[in-house]
Protein backbone atom coordinates (compact mmCIF):
# COMPACT_ATOMS: atom_id res chain seq x y z
CA UNK A 1 0.00 0.00 0.00
CA UNK A 2 1.05 3.28 -0.79
CA UNK A 3 1.95 5.77 2.07
CA UNK A 4 -0.18 8.66 3.08
CA UNK A 5 1.15 12.07 2.21
CA UNK A 6 -1.49 14.67 3.63
CA UNK A 7 -0.78 18.11 2.23
CA UNK A 8 -2.11 21.08 4.36
CA UNK A 9 -2.44 24.36 2.87
CA UNK A 10 -2.85 24.87 -1.19
CA UNK A 11 -0.55 27.24 -2.05
CA UNK A 12 2.99 27.36 -4.18
CA UNK A 13 4.55 25.29 -1.48
CA UNK A 14 1.77 22.86 -1.18
CA UNK A 15 1.17 22.19 -4.62
CA UNK A 16 4.44 21.97 -5.04
CA UNK A 17 4.60 19.46 -2.00
CA UNK A 18 1.81 17.79 -3.97
CA UNK A 19 3.36 17.11 -7.26
CA UNK A 20 6.46 15.79 -5.70
CA UNK A 21 4.36 13.04 -3.71
CA UNK A 22 2.84 11.58 -6.49
CA UNK A 23 5.76 11.38 -8.30
CA UNK A 24 7.52 9.90 -5.30
CA UNK A 25 4.31 7.46 -5.58
CA UNK A 26 2.66 8.47 -2.56
CA UNK A 27 -0.95 8.43 -2.04
CA UNK A 28 -1.45 12.53 -1.71
CA UNK A 29 -4.30 14.58 -0.26
CA UNK A 30 -4.42 18.26 -0.22
CA UNK A 31 -6.41 20.36 2.37
CA UNK A 32 -6.89 24.00 2.84
CA UNK A 33 -9.16 25.84 5.21
CA UNK A 34 -9.42 28.92 3.05
CA UNK A 35 -9.72 29.06 -0.52
CA UNK A 36 -7.08 27.88 -2.94
CA UNK A 37 -6.50 30.22 -5.64
CA UNK A 38 -7.83 29.19 -9.69
CA UNK A 39 -4.29 28.62 -11.12
CA UNK A 40 -3.16 26.41 -8.07
CA UNK A 41 -6.72 24.38 -8.06
CA UNK A 42 -5.70 24.00 -11.66
CA UNK A 43 -2.71 22.50 -11.28
CA UNK A 44 -4.13 20.49 -8.65
CA UNK A 45 -6.90 19.11 -11.34
CA UNK A 46 -4.17 18.71 -13.87
CA UNK A 47 -1.97 16.22 -12.12
CA UNK A 48 -5.42 14.43 -10.45
CA UNK A 49 -4.56 15.83 -7.26
CA UNK A 50 -7.63 15.04 -4.80
CA UNK A 51 -8.30 17.80 -2.76
CA UNK A 52 -10.32 19.94 -0.80
CA UNK A 53 -11.28 23.52 0.36
CA UNK A 54 -12.71 25.86 2.63
CA UNK A 55 -12.24 23.38 5.44
CA UNK A 56 -10.50 20.26 6.94
CA UNK A 57 -12.19 16.99 7.00
CA UNK A 58 -10.28 15.49 9.65
CA UNK A 59 -10.86 11.60 8.64
CA UNK A 60 -9.30 12.27 5.62
CA UNK A 61 -6.11 13.98 7.49
CA UNK A 62 -5.52 11.88 10.53
CA UNK A 63 -4.73 8.76 8.85
CA UNK A 64 -1.52 10.44 7.23
CA UNK A 65 1.68 8.49 7.37
CA UNK A 66 3.45 11.95 6.96
CA UNK A 67 2.23 15.85 6.61
CA UNK A 68 3.31 18.55 4.66
CA UNK A 69 2.42 21.76 6.24
CA UNK A 70 2.24 25.06 4.97
CA UNK A 71 4.73 28.00 6.99
CA UNK A 72 1.29 29.42 7.27
CA UNK A 73 -0.07 27.24 9.67
CA UNK A 74 0.64 28.27 13.42
CA UNK A 75 1.15 24.88 15.64
CA UNK A 76 -1.53 26.01 17.82
CA UNK A 77 -4.11 24.97 14.84
CA UNK A 78 -6.20 22.33 16.40
CA UNK A 79 -5.91 19.92 13.67
CA UNK A 80 -1.68 20.51 13.99
CA UNK A 81 -1.70 19.48 17.65
CA UNK A 82 -4.02 16.41 16.79
CA UNK A 83 -1.49 15.19 14.28
CA UNK A 84 1.15 15.85 16.73
CA UNK A 85 -0.79 14.00 19.53
CA UNK A 86 -0.87 11.01 17.24
CA UNK A 87 2.69 10.98 16.90
CA UNK A 88 2.36 12.08 12.99
CA UNK A 89 5.44 13.32 11.58
CA UNK A 90 5.18 16.87 10.27
CA UNK A 91 7.26 18.51 7.63
CA UNK A 92 8.07 21.73 5.86
CA UNK A 93 8.00 21.29 1.81
CA UNK A 94 11.88 21.83 2.30
CA UNK A 95 12.48 18.98 4.15
CA UNK A 96 10.69 16.88 1.81
CA UNK A 97 11.60 18.21 -0.91
CA UNK A 98 15.30 17.90 0.52
CA UNK A 99 14.69 14.05 0.48
CA UNK A 100 14.78 13.89 -3.72
CA UNK A 101 17.40 15.73 -4.69
CA UNK A 102 21.20 15.50 -4.47
CA UNK A 103 21.93 18.99 -5.19
CA UNK A 104 23.94 21.45 -3.18
CA UNK A 105 21.89 23.16 -0.75
CA UNK A 106 23.01 26.72 -0.43
CA UNK A 107 20.83 28.36 2.26
CA UNK A 108 19.70 31.50 3.72
CA UNK A 109 18.04 32.77 6.91
CA UNK A 110 17.90 36.12 8.92
CA UNK A 111 14.84 38.11 9.97
CA UNK A 112 16.17 40.71 7.40
CA UNK A 113 17.91 40.44 4.33
CA UNK A 114 16.98 37.41 3.16
CA UNK A 115 15.41 37.85 -0.42
CA UNK A 116 18.10 40.51 -1.03
CA UNK A 117 20.73 37.92 -0.75
CA UNK A 118 19.01 34.67 -1.67
CA UNK A 119 18.75 36.67 -5.03
CA UNK A 120 21.80 38.33 -5.39
CA UNK A 121 23.43 34.82 -4.83
CA UNK A 122 21.57 33.27 -7.20
CA UNK A 123 22.69 35.91 -9.33
CA UNK A 124 26.05 34.72 -9.00
CA UNK A 125 25.62 31.45 -9.17
CA UNK A 126 24.05 31.99 -12.37
CA UNK A 127 26.84 34.13 -13.70
CA UNK A 128 29.23 31.36 -12.31
CA UNK A 129 27.43 29.15 -14.91
CA UNK A 130 25.59 27.02 -12.36
CA UNK A 131 22.97 25.07 -13.23
CA UNK A 132 20.75 26.77 -10.67
CA UNK A 133 17.61 26.69 -8.96
CA UNK A 134 15.74 29.10 -6.54
CA UNK A 135 13.66 28.14 -4.33
CA UNK A 136 12.07 28.77 -0.42
CA UNK A 137 10.11 31.52 0.30
CA UNK A 138 10.80 33.45 -3.49
CA UNK A 139 9.69 32.18 -7.04
CA UNK A 140 8.44 28.98 -7.52
CA UNK A 141 8.10 26.16 -5.11
CA UNK A 142 11.34 24.28 -4.21
CA UNK A 143 9.13 20.88 -4.30
CA UNK A 144 7.87 21.48 -7.97
CA UNK A 145 11.88 22.13 -9.38
CA UNK A 146 12.59 18.60 -7.62
CA UNK A 147 9.73 17.26 -9.37
CA UNK A 148 10.26 19.01 -12.95
CA UNK A 149 13.76 19.98 -13.07
CA UNK A 150 17.80 18.76 -12.23
CA UNK A 151 19.68 21.51 -10.93
CA UNK A 152 22.75 20.78 -9.37
CA UNK A 153 22.91 23.40 -6.90
CA UNK A 154 19.82 25.38 -5.20
CA UNK A 155 19.65 28.81 -3.23
CA UNK A 156 17.10 28.41 -0.82
CA UNK A 157 15.55 31.13 1.47
CA UNK A 158 14.99 29.81 4.25
CA UNK A 159 11.88 31.52 7.00
CA UNK A 160 12.25 30.31 10.68
CA UNK A 161 8.54 28.66 10.15
CA UNK A 162 10.52 26.31 7.63
CA UNK A 163 13.05 25.74 9.45
CA UNK A 164 10.46 25.04 12.45
CA UNK A 165 9.55 21.57 10.69
CA UNK A 166 12.63 20.68 9.61
CA UNK A 167 15.02 17.54 10.84
CA UNK A 168 17.20 15.82 8.63
CA UNK A 169 17.80 18.05 5.61
CA UNK A 170 21.53 19.47 5.56
CA UNK A 171 22.76 22.82 3.92
CA UNK A 172 26.17 22.78 2.56
CA UNK A 173 26.25 26.28 3.18
CA UNK A 174 24.20 28.28 5.22
CA UNK A 175 23.91 31.89 5.82
CA UNK A 176 22.49 33.02 9.06
CA UNK A 177 21.95 37.33 7.66
CA UNK A 178 21.02 38.66 11.36
CA UNK A 179 18.58 37.82 14.51
CA UNK A 180 15.86 40.42 15.34
CA UNK A 181 12.67 40.40 17.38
CA UNK A 182 9.54 39.31 14.78
CA UNK A 183 7.10 37.16 14.45
CA UNK A 184 7.29 36.28 18.16
CA UNK A 185 3.43 35.62 18.13
CA UNK A 186 4.53 32.60 16.67
CA UNK A 187 7.24 31.54 19.60
CA UNK A 188 4.85 32.29 22.51
CA UNK A 189 7.00 35.74 23.24
CA UNK A 190 10.00 34.09 23.37
CA UNK A 191 13.37 35.51 21.60
CA UNK A 192 15.01 32.01 22.84
CA UNK A 193 12.45 29.87 20.53
CA UNK A 194 12.42 32.25 17.36
CA UNK A 195 16.37 32.27 17.58
CA UNK A 196 16.86 28.25 18.11
CA UNK A 197 14.67 28.36 14.83
CA UNK A 198 17.38 30.19 12.99
CA UNK A 199 19.94 28.40 13.89
CA UNK A 200 17.93 25.24 12.47
CA UNK A 201 19.35 26.06 9.45
CA UNK A 202 22.64 24.60 10.30
CA UNK A 203 21.80 21.49 12.18
CA UNK A 204 23.09 18.42 10.64
CA UNK A 205 25.90 20.58 8.84
CA UNK A 206 29.08 19.13 9.00
CA UNK A 207 32.97 20.23 8.36
CA UNK A 208 32.23 20.16 4.99
CA UNK A 209 29.94 22.76 5.30
CA UNK A 210 30.21 26.37 5.68
CA UNK A 211 28.07 28.61 7.85
CA UNK A 212 28.16 32.19 7.56
CA UNK A 213 27.00 34.68 10.04
CA UNK A 214 27.40 38.11 11.55
CA UNK A 215 29.48 38.57 13.95
CA UNK A 216 27.92 42.62 14.54
CA UNK A 217 24.84 41.09 15.58
CA UNK A 218 24.71 40.18 18.80
CA UNK A 219 22.09 37.57 19.09
CA UNK A 220 23.38 35.88 16.19
CA UNK A 221 26.47 35.37 18.08
CA UNK A 222 24.92 34.87 21.66
CA UNK A 223 22.66 31.77 20.39
CA UNK A 224 25.70 30.92 17.85
CA UNK A 225 27.22 30.07 21.27
CA UNK A 226 25.17 27.47 21.75
CA UNK A 227 24.39 25.77 18.77
CA UNK A 228 27.34 22.99 18.54
CA UNK A 229 27.52 24.30 14.88
CA UNK A 230 29.97 21.32 13.41
CA UNK A 231 30.28 23.26 10.31
CA UNK A 232 33.33 25.80 9.52
CA UNK A 233 31.74 28.97 10.57
CA UNK A 234 32.79 31.91 8.89
CA UNK A 235 32.37 35.58 10.70
CA UNK A 236 31.39 38.76 8.17
CA UNK A 237 31.50 42.20 10.18
CA UNK A 238 31.83 46.10 9.72
CA UNK A 239 32.61 46.83 13.25
CA UNK A 240 35.75 45.72 13.54
CA UNK A 241 38.65 47.06 12.24
CA UNK A 242 40.97 44.84 11.84
CA UNK A 243 43.97 43.88 10.15
CA UNK A 244 44.08 41.25 6.90
CA UNK A 245 46.43 38.77 8.78
CA UNK A 246 44.26 38.35 11.73
CA UNK A 247 40.80 38.37 10.36
CA UNK A 248 37.70 39.14 13.08
CA UNK A 249 38.48 35.63 14.78
CA UNK A 250 39.74 37.19 18.24
CA UNK A 251 36.41 39.75 19.08
CA UNK A 252 33.91 37.01 17.31
CA UNK A 253 34.81 33.40 19.21
CA UNK A 254 33.08 33.41 22.26
CA UNK A 255 33.70 29.75 22.99
CA UNK A 256 36.60 27.12 21.98
CA UNK A 257 34.63 25.31 19.35
CA UNK A 258 33.56 28.19 17.36
CA UNK A 259 37.17 29.48 18.00
CA UNK A 260 39.23 26.75 15.73
CA UNK A 261 36.88 26.18 13.45
CA UNK A 262 36.98 30.53 12.42
CA UNK A 263 40.20 29.89 11.39
CA UNK A 264 41.25 33.22 9.60
CA UNK A 265 38.09 32.96 7.69
CA UNK A 266 35.71 36.16 7.54
CA UNK A 267 34.39 39.41 5.53
CA UNK A 268 35.41 42.60 7.06
CA UNK A 269 35.64 46.60 6.20
CA UNK A 270 39.30 47.56 5.68
CA UNK A 271 40.39 51.05 3.99
CA UNK A 272 36.61 51.15 2.46
CA UNK A 273 37.08 47.54 1.03
CA UNK A 274 35.31 44.24 1.29
CA UNK A 275 37.81 42.06 2.22
CA UNK A 276 36.73 38.55 2.73
CA UNK A 277 39.26 35.83 3.55
CA UNK A 278 38.57 32.27 2.78
CA UNK A 279 41.63 29.41 2.60
CA UNK A 280 44.15 31.85 2.06
CA UNK A 281 42.25 33.19 -0.87
CA UNK A 282 41.70 36.82 -0.58
CA UNK A 283 39.02 38.96 -2.33
CA UNK A 284 39.26 43.03 -2.54
CA UNK A 285 36.20 45.02 -3.76
CA UNK A 286 35.80 49.12 -3.09
CA UNK A 287 32.17 49.44 -1.20
CA UNK A 288 31.34 51.65 -3.56
CA UNK A 289 31.35 49.70 -6.56
CA UNK A 290 28.78 47.00 -5.22
CA UNK A 291 25.64 47.90 -6.59
CA UNK A 292 23.55 47.22 -3.46
CA UNK A 293 23.37 50.25 -1.12
CA UNK A 294 23.32 51.34 2.26
CA UNK A 295 25.00 49.42 5.41
CA UNK A 296 22.60 47.14 5.81
CA UNK A 297 23.07 45.45 1.75
CA UNK A 298 26.86 46.09 2.78
CA UNK A 299 26.64 42.77 4.86
CA UNK A 300 24.65 41.32 2.65
CA UNK A 301 26.99 41.74 -0.14
CA UNK A 302 29.52 40.26 2.57
CA UNK A 303 27.76 37.32 3.39
CA UNK A 304 26.84 36.40 -0.32
CA UNK A 305 30.91 37.24 -1.20
CA UNK A 306 31.93 34.39 1.26
CA UNK A 307 29.19 31.89 -0.07
CA UNK A 308 30.85 32.37 -3.19
CA UNK A 309 34.41 31.66 -2.44
CA UNK A 310 32.64 29.44 -0.99
CA UNK A 311 31.69 27.62 -3.70
CA UNK A 312 35.02 28.54 -5.74
CA UNK A 313 33.25 30.73 -7.46
CA UNK A 314 36.09 32.72 -9.85
CA UNK A 315 36.81 36.24 -8.07
CA UNK A 316 36.19 38.14 -11.27
CA UNK A 317 32.72 36.43 -11.58
CA UNK A 318 31.90 37.48 -7.86
CA UNK A 319 33.19 40.97 -8.40
CA UNK A 320 31.35 41.05 -11.37
CA UNK A 321 28.26 39.90 -9.78
CA UNK A 322 28.21 42.23 -6.89
CA UNK A 323 28.69 45.40 -9.30
CA UNK A 324 26.07 44.60 -12.02
CA UNK A 325 23.02 43.04 -9.85
CA UNK A 326 19.69 44.71 -9.78
CA UNK A 327 18.39 45.78 -6.37
CA UNK A 328 14.91 44.09 -6.36
CA UNK A 329 11.34 45.88 -5.83
CA UNK A 330 10.26 47.34 -3.06
CA UNK A 331 13.31 46.81 -1.31
CA UNK A 332 15.48 50.88 -1.20
CA UNK A 333 14.16 50.77 -4.33
CA UNK A 334 14.70 53.70 -7.18
CA UNK A 335 11.62 54.83 -8.26
CA UNK A 336 12.32 58.12 -10.39
CA UNK A 337 13.45 61.92 -9.96
CA UNK A 338 10.99 64.19 -9.88
CA UNK A 339 11.44 67.81 -9.24
CA UNK A 340 14.78 66.75 -8.00
CA UNK A 341 13.60 65.02 -5.76
CA UNK A 342 14.72 60.88 -5.68
CA UNK A 343 11.72 58.85 -4.64
CA UNK A 344 12.70 55.22 -3.25
CA UNK A 345 10.10 52.56 -2.59
CA UNK A 346 11.06 50.73 0.80
CA UNK A 347 7.63 49.40 1.25
CA UNK A 348 9.13 45.23 2.40
CA UNK A 349 10.34 47.80 5.25
CA UNK A 350 7.63 46.23 7.89
CA UNK A 351 9.60 46.56 10.84
CA UNK A 352 12.06 48.64 12.44
CA UNK A 353 14.89 47.05 12.35
CA UNK A 354 14.75 47.30 8.47
CA UNK A 355 13.70 50.91 8.33
CA UNK A 356 16.99 51.91 10.30
CA UNK A 357 19.02 50.51 7.86
CA UNK A 358 17.19 52.56 5.09
CA UNK A 359 17.35 55.75 6.98
CA UNK A 360 20.96 55.12 7.63
CA UNK A 361 22.07 55.01 4.24
CA UNK A 362 20.47 58.27 3.24
CA UNK A 363 22.52 60.54 2.21
CA UNK A 364 20.59 63.75 1.09
CA UNK A 365 17.67 65.57 3.69
CA UNK A 366 14.95 63.20 3.55
CA UNK A 367 11.26 62.90 3.48
CA UNK A 368 10.14 60.12 5.40
CA UNK A 369 7.08 58.02 4.45
CA UNK A 370 6.10 55.72 7.23
CA UNK A 371 3.09 54.14 9.28
CA UNK A 372 0.67 51.56 8.51
CA UNK A 373 -0.11 48.14 10.77
CA UNK A 374 2.18 48.46 13.49
CA UNK A 375 3.86 45.19 15.22
CA UNK A 376 4.38 46.66 18.39
CA UNK A 377 7.13 49.03 16.93
CA UNK A 378 9.57 50.67 19.72
CA UNK A 379 10.08 53.96 17.46
CA UNK A 380 12.84 55.24 19.85
CA UNK A 381 15.31 52.97 18.30
CA UNK A 382 14.95 55.48 15.35
CA UNK A 383 14.89 58.88 17.14
CA UNK A 384 18.69 59.35 16.22
CA UNK A 385 18.85 58.89 12.72
CA UNK A 386 15.61 60.74 11.99
CA UNK A 387 17.25 63.49 14.33
CA UNK A 388 20.05 63.63 11.56
CA UNK A 389 18.37 62.70 8.50
CA UNK A 390 14.13 63.57 8.28
CA UNK A 391 13.21 67.26 7.73
CA UNK A 392 9.37 65.83 7.46
CA UNK A 393 7.19 62.88 8.16
CA UNK A 394 4.16 62.11 5.96
CA UNK A 395 2.16 59.52 7.75
CA UNK A 396 0.63 56.76 5.90
CA UNK A 397 -1.76 54.77 7.89
CA UNK A 398 -5.27 54.34 9.89
CA UNK A 399 -4.00 55.30 13.40
CA UNK A 400 -0.48 57.64 13.48
CA UNK A 401 -0.75 58.39 16.90
CA UNK A 402 2.50 56.03 17.94
CA UNK A 403 4.62 58.15 14.80
CA UNK A 404 3.36 61.76 16.24
CA UNK A 405 4.12 61.12 19.72
CA UNK A 406 7.56 59.24 18.93
CA UNK A 407 8.99 62.43 16.34
CA UNK A 408 6.38 65.48 17.08
CA UNK A 409 9.11 66.98 18.88
CA UNK A 410 12.06 65.70 16.35
CA UNK A 411 10.64 66.74 13.25
CA UNK A 412 8.72 70.38 12.92
CA UNK A 413 6.34 68.88 10.09
CA UNK A 414 4.26 66.07 10.40
CA UNK A 415 0.97 65.18 8.13
CA UNK A 416 -1.32 62.30 8.27
CA UNK A 417 -2.36 60.35 4.87
CA UNK A 418 -4.40 57.60 4.03
CA UNK A 419 -3.39 57.11 0.25
CA UNK A 420 -0.04 56.64 -1.65
CA UNK A 421 -1.42 59.22 -3.71
CA UNK A 422 -2.03 61.12 -1.06
CA UNK A 423 1.04 60.38 0.80
CA UNK A 424 3.45 61.23 -2.86
CA UNK A 425 1.65 64.51 -3.13
CA UNK A 426 2.37 65.49 0.51
CA UNK A 427 5.85 64.51 0.19
CA UNK A 428 6.45 66.32 -2.85
CA UNK A 429 4.81 69.49 -1.38
CA UNK A 430 7.10 69.38 1.47
CA UNK A 431 10.41 68.55 0.05
CA UNK A 432 12.85 70.11 -2.36
CA UNK A 433 15.19 69.59 -5.18
CA UNK A 434 18.31 67.43 -4.29
CA UNK A 435 15.88 65.83 -1.41
CA UNK A 436 15.11 61.81 -1.40
CA UNK A 437 11.40 60.83 -0.27
CA UNK A 438 11.58 57.54 1.35
CA UNK A 439 8.87 55.16 1.77
CA UNK A 440 9.76 52.99 4.29
CA UNK A 441 7.36 52.31 6.38
CA UNK A 442 8.39 50.12 9.65
CA UNK A 443 5.07 48.94 9.55
CA UNK A 444 2.67 45.75 8.15
CA UNK A 445 -0.02 47.22 5.32
CA UNK A 446 -2.97 45.51 6.24
CA UNK A 447 -4.51 48.87 7.36
CA UNK A 448 -4.35 50.60 4.01
CA UNK A 449 -2.93 47.96 0.97
CA UNK A 450 -3.06 44.55 0.53
CA UNK A 451 0.14 43.48 0.92
CA UNK A 452 3.37 45.75 1.04
CA UNK A 453 3.49 44.65 -2.71
CA UNK A 454 0.31 46.64 -3.22
CA UNK A 455 1.67 49.38 -1.40
CA UNK A 456 4.49 49.84 -2.99
CA UNK A 457 2.69 49.56 -6.61
CA UNK A 458 0.24 52.46 -5.53
CA UNK A 459 3.27 54.58 -4.26
CA UNK A 460 4.93 53.72 -7.71
CA UNK A 461 2.15 54.38 -9.37
CA UNK A 462 1.55 58.03 -7.63
CA UNK A 463 5.05 58.86 -8.40
CA UNK A 464 5.01 58.26 -12.09
CA UNK A 465 1.60 60.55 -11.99
CA UNK A 466 3.38 63.38 -10.20
P1 LIG B 1 13.49 39.46 4.03
O1 LIG B 1 13.36 38.56 2.83
O2 LIG B 1 14.33 38.86 5.11
O3 LIG B 1 12.22 40.06 4.50
P2 LIG B 1 14.40 41.55 2.20
O4 LIG B 1 15.65 41.29 1.43
O5 LIG B 1 13.10 41.38 1.51
O6 LIG B 1 14.41 40.69 3.53
O7 LIG B 1 14.47 43.03 2.82
C1 LIG B 1 13.48 43.45 3.72
C2 LIG B 1 13.76 44.85 4.21
O8 LIG B 1 14.92 44.83 5.03
C3 LIG B 1 14.03 45.86 3.13
O9 LIG B 1 13.47 47.07 3.55
C4 LIG B 1 15.53 45.96 3.06
O10 LIG B 1 15.95 47.23 2.63
C5 LIG B 1 15.94 45.68 4.53
N1 LIG B 1 17.18 44.90 4.62
C6 LIG B 1 17.80 44.19 3.65
N2 LIG B 1 18.91 43.57 4.13
C7 LIG B 1 18.99 43.87 5.44
C8 LIG B 1 19.92 43.54 6.48
N3 LIG B 1 20.99 42.75 6.26
N4 LIG B 1 19.67 44.04 7.72
C9 LIG B 1 18.61 44.83 7.96
N5 LIG B 1 17.71 45.20 7.02
C10 LIG B 1 17.89 44.72 5.77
Amino acid sequence: MNKRLVILGGGESGVGSAVLGLKQGYEVFLSDMGTIKPEYAAQLQRYGVPYEQGGHTPALILNAHEVVKSPGIPDTAPLVQQLVAAGTPILSEIEFAGRYTSAKMVCITGSNGKTTTTSLLYYMLQQAGFNVGLGGNIGKSFALQVATENFDYYVLELSSFQLDNMYTFKADVAILLNITPDHLDRYDYKLESYARSKLRIAQNMDANGTFIYCADDELSTKYLAEANVQAQVVPFSMNKTCDTRHAICENVSRTSHIEHRTSNNGAFLNDNKLTSMYHNDTFEMLAGELSLKGKHNLYNSMAATIAGQALRIRKETIRQSLSSFKSIEHRLEPVLKVGGMLFVNDSKATNINSTWYALESMTTPTVWIVGGKDKGNDYSELSELVRLKVKAIVCLGVDNSKIHAAFGSIVDTIVDTQSAEAAVKAAYSLGEKGDTVLLSPACASFDLFQSYEDRGKQFKEAVKKL
